[in-house]
């Protein structure tokens, strides 16, 4: 099954808000810019063997939108997320906060991280971080970082602290 093509254009309708989340970065017209970025990003993922492509934009906080689709590989492991491949053009780029991140898929309920994702977005983000899934009708799921993942491993939990 080929990856459809993105219309993605609709109106979203959030079905579950748990949070009031204040910050620059988290009004909606920033995650409506997020969703623009990650449906265009997601016209280019390479899943041939699934047929389900992703689609992720994050902000950072330098300012700046970093994007990521799935990349799937015939060995089936070696393949990548969307969600992974944003946090490295951020980490590419010299930014190591996530302010808000965006995925999108075509599922028929919004398509939130991995577990895999959920800890890498971890490591970038705080606790009331935005993450917000999508799929291509329009429906919104907005989370915080610790709703995703409660009780997370992270880096003050390493002997020495903190990282480096
Ligand atoms: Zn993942």
């Amino acid at each position: 099954m080929p990856a459809r093509e993105g219309n993605w254009r609709g109106s979203i309708r959030i079905v579950r808000s748990e949070k009031v989340i204040t910050g620059p970065y988290m009004d909606d017209s920033m995650i409506a810019a997020l969703f623009d970025a990650a449906a265009k990003v997601r016209q280019q993922a390479h899943a041939p063997y699934s047929g389900f492509a992703v689609g992720a934009a994050l902000r950072a906080d330098d300012g700046q939108i970093y994007t990521g689709c799935n990349v799937e590989n015939a060995a089936y492991p070696s393949g990548t997320c969307a969600e992974q491949g944003a946090i490295s053009a951020m980490v590419a780029a010299g930014a190591r906060r996530i302010e808000a991140i965006a995925v999108l898929g075509d599922g028929t309920r919004p398509v939130t991280p991995c577990g895999a994702c959920r800890q890498r977005i971890s490591e970038f983000a705080t606790a009331t971080t935005m993450i917000v899934a999508a799929n291509l009708a329009g429906t919104q799921t907005r989370f915080t970082c610790a709703e995703l993942l409660p009780d997370s491993f992270r880096a003050d939990l390493l002997p020495n602290g903190k990282r480096g």
